[in-house]
């Protein structure tokens, strides 16, 4: 048994373009030609590898059997393969001659190359959509489509990798020193630039004019109101007592009052990026949510960057009272250096969502289950650079990148 090659043969210190989905612990992941030489390499184990890089055939898994700790039951399953399968196990060859295949060579040297790629466009990250999430980070699908962006593969090698679902594209906008200069100054004021954006597309959601990412997400809405007409689906989220459920219902029947759609789910998702979810309940979340709204304005007001209007509902200590809506309250001052970059981001995100929304409810139609979605994450993601700010969206379109 012998490591071919150093652990070092993985994605760490890429950031959040590192998937951490692993291998089952007790799975071990072989190549039944490797094997019969006696040998086994640490790139059998790689989750994102399909084929043994030596010898070019697919790679077996076998799990082993339970054991006080997991090495143990590894070894025991790696010495019974190889007992079973070397004819000359424990005695092996000295020197594993496919060691400096160029197949290896290449794989290694293009994960190192796309670590380093990743991890400079991970350098100076402040924010990025979903970070608050739970729930993991990216699949290995969008971590390999993602490398595969910022560092070109080589042909040779990419039949050996796991198929990836769609196809990424990078954009990146950048915005000038003075938009750096003021989030600097928020970050003193103990303003985070997650908590400013939630804010900022609260309040002007609700303003007089518009903003373009609102009626950028209405038109979407629309889209999708269209193209459900009355309702068909064979899937919906209904409640089972507790929690929610996904079910396969009759198409076209009529669900009960609390049932939810995909459809219905994904404009729902639309109305919140919109700020028009139902209001006519006033729960205890919503109550929270207020509380802290109200306390988050004052910083803002302290901030320079709203004003409130001159009706708005102020308490002695100068902050919003529970019953005012931030959104009718409060004035953002257009004139603040960050407007331009928050509503592009706004914008973008009104679009990746409803890109991740479309490909759910395509993936839904052609059969698939509407749970388990490998849904892009971390879309967009905000950089200090050296002159600025970079703001980076990150899009799947459809269609297999490798069809292997
Ligand atoms: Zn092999
Ligand atoms: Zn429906």
């Amino acid at each position: 048994m012998e490591e071919i090659f150093s652990r070092s043969v993985d994605f760490l210190g890429s950031g959040r373009y590192a998937s951490e989905q692993k291998r089952r612990l007790r799975e071990i992941c072989y190549c039944k030609v490797c094997i019969q030489d006696g040998y086994h390499s640490y790139f059998h184990e790689m989750p994102w590898l399909s084929m043994c890089p030596f010898h070019n055939v697919k790679l077996e898994k076998v799990f082993g059997e339970h054991k006080p700790s997991i090495a143990e039951s590894r070894i025991a399953a790696l010495e019974l393969l190889l007992s079973e399968s070397c004819m000359s196990w424990p005695h092996c060859q000295d020197h594993f001659p496919l060691v400096e295949s160029d197949v290896a060579i290449s794989i290694a040297a293009w994960v190192a190359r796309a670590r380093a790629a990743a991890a400079s466009m991970s350098l100076g990250e402040v924010w990025c959509l979903g970070e608050d999430d739970s729930g993991g980070g990216v699949s290995l699908s969008q971590s390999l489509g993602q490398l595969r962006v910022l560092e070109v593969m080589p042909d040779l090698i990419e039949p050996l990798f796991i198929k990836q679902r769609g196809k990424w594209d990078l954009e990146v906008l950048e915005f000038p020193m003075y938009v750096k200069l003021e989030l600097s100054r928020l970050k003193r004021l103990n303003i985070k630039f997650g908590d400013l954006y939630e804010f900022y597309k609260e309040v002007t959601s609700h303003a007089p004019k518009k903003p373009v990412f609102v009626e950028r997400a209405n038109h979407f809405v629309d889209v999708l109101r269209a193209r459900h007409g009355s309702c068909t689906c064979r899937w919906a989220l209904v409640p089972d007592p507790w929690e929610y459920k996904w079910a396969e219902v009759d198409p076209g029947s009529h669900f009960g009052w609390r049932s939810l759609c995909p459809f219905q789910i994904a404009i729902e998702e639309l109305n919140v990026m919109r700020k028009m979810p139902e209001e006519s309940t006033i729960t205890r979340k919503k109550i929270e949510n207020r509380i802290l709204l109200s306390l988050v304005s004052r910083q803002m007001l302290d901030a320079n960057l709203i004003s409130y209007t001159k009706d708005a509902k102020v308490s002695a200590g100068g902050y919003l009272t529970i019953d005012e809506s931030v959104a009718r309250a409060c004035i953002w001052r257009p004139q603040s250096p960050l407007t331009d970059l928050l509503n592009t981001a706004a914008e973008w995100e009104v679009d990746v969502t409803f890109d991740a929304l479309k490909a759910w409810l395509d993936d839904i139609e052609h059969g698939a289950q509407p749970f388990n979605q490998d849904r892009p994450k971390y879309s967009l993601r905000l950089r200090e650079t050296s002159s600025g700010m970079s703001l980076v969206k990150w899009t799947a379109s459809p269609g297999d990148q490798q069809a292997s």
